[in-house]
């Protein structure tokens, strides 16, 4: 990413000026360079950004029809409203969409997906919404009464992640794109490299993925910072949800996230150059990658016999929940026939949304 080199400079008068016009004062440091700008640059250089990795990583064509993952947050509702303003300004010919899911977590979702709505009217994007219960036959509350509050994130996020796609489906678009920005990806190559996911390690870093799947998704705040999004939705007065999910956990993925801020803090490179690593490591040829195929059940792909939602399901309607908690390997239809978890099956950390199966 291109960085603005110029430096700041003071006016005649003594008082600071925006470095990049020489002309406005300043109203806030960027947290991705420090530098000292005016509103206005900020918003020129943080759309011109996106922009520029849009265009040099060739994420849409024209005619594509374009959902946009929309939880009614902050990274969400910047998307909807920057990829709006850049598909009028620079003719990308694209054919956006509102995408939400339906996790039916009172107090939490059904609030936020009232700002998803009001964003709908206010960018005039469609909207549409999937539910875990109409698609999964159950709600994260019922879930989560079930299983109590520990990996009820697996849960969440695998069930989200077939959401997301059948809802792509539904509305027909050609690609998904997501909010994830550069602190979530860079948060995600420590967690791979901390679980010694070496599969998932090589691919978080793409800013296209399942190009091999039913439906493509990309990833345009790749290279943009968390704090310059939530001072853009600020400063725009964009209408966003900022409340955390009741449910969500504070283990693993939070102490990464802390570190990230704490190595932000002494250098704001270290998110890009934590990314950067990521995308140059080599997986040796020796690691043994997963196969993919679909699920025998559901026709959804997975490297098991059945899918990772099924598996869950499976064990929730069984009155068994645990079933499906663990790493996937071994987990298939053979053992769904035996009624006890076997005793290799290791509990993996619970993901906050951010994670990678958004
Ligand atoms: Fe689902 Fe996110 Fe809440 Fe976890 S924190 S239960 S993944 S909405």
């Amino acid at each position: 990413m291109e960085e603005t080199a110029a430096k700041p400079r003071r006016s005649g008068g003594g008082g600071r000026q925006c470095c990049i016009c020489h002309e406005r004062r300043p109203a806030l440091k960027r947290p991705k360079t420090l530098e000292q700008i005016c509103r206005e640059c900020f918003y020129a250089v943080f759309e011109e950004e996106i922009h520029q990795v849009i265009v040099e990583n060739q994420l849409f064509k024209p005619g594509e029809r374009i959902g946009i993952g929309a939880s009614g947050g902050k990274d969400s509702t910047v998307l909807a409203y920057v990829l709006s303003e850049l598909n009028k300004r620079h003719n990308y010919g694209l054919d956006l969409f509102l995408l939400s899911v339906d996790e039916g977590i009172t107090g939490y979702r059904d609030d936020s997906l009232e700002t998803v709505k009001r964003n709908e009217v206010q960018y005039g994007l469609p909207l549409k919404i999937v539910s875990y219960k109409d698609l999964y036959g159950w709600t994260m509350d019922e879930i989560v009464k079930m299983i109590g509050l520990k990996n009820n994130c697996t849960f969440c996020g695998v069930f989200r992640r077939q959401a997301l796609d059948r809802g792509a489906a539904l509305l027909k678009v050609d690609k998904l794109a997501t909010g994830h920005n550069a602190d979530d990806i860079a948060e995600t190559v420590l967690l791979n490299i901390l679980r010694g996911d070496i599969a998932r390690l090589s691919r978080c870093t793409s800013i296209t993925t399942g190009e091999d799947g039913p439906i493509p998704r990309c990833k345009p705040f790749k290279y943009s910072y968390e704090k310059e999004i939530v001072m853009y939705a600020y400063f725009k007065k964009l209408d966003y949800f900022s409340t955390e999910c009741i449910y969500s956990p504070n283990a693993y993925r939070g102490f990464a996230r802390e570190f990230i801020k704490d190595l932000e803090r002494i250098r704001p490179r270290a998110i890009l150059d934590i990314i950067k690593s990521g995308e140059d490591f080599r997986i040796a040829t020796s690691t043994k990658m997963p196969e993919q195929g679909t699920c025998e059940r559901c026709g959804y792909i997975s490297s098991q016999k059945w899918c990772k939602a099924c598996v869950l399901l499976e064990g929730l309607n069984r009155g068994m929940p645990k079933l499906g908690i663990g790493r996937s390997r071994g987990l298939n239809s053979n053992q769904m026939k035996t009624d006890k978890p076997t005793s290799r099956t290791k509990s993996i950390e619970s993901k906050q949304c951010g994670s990678l199966d958004f």
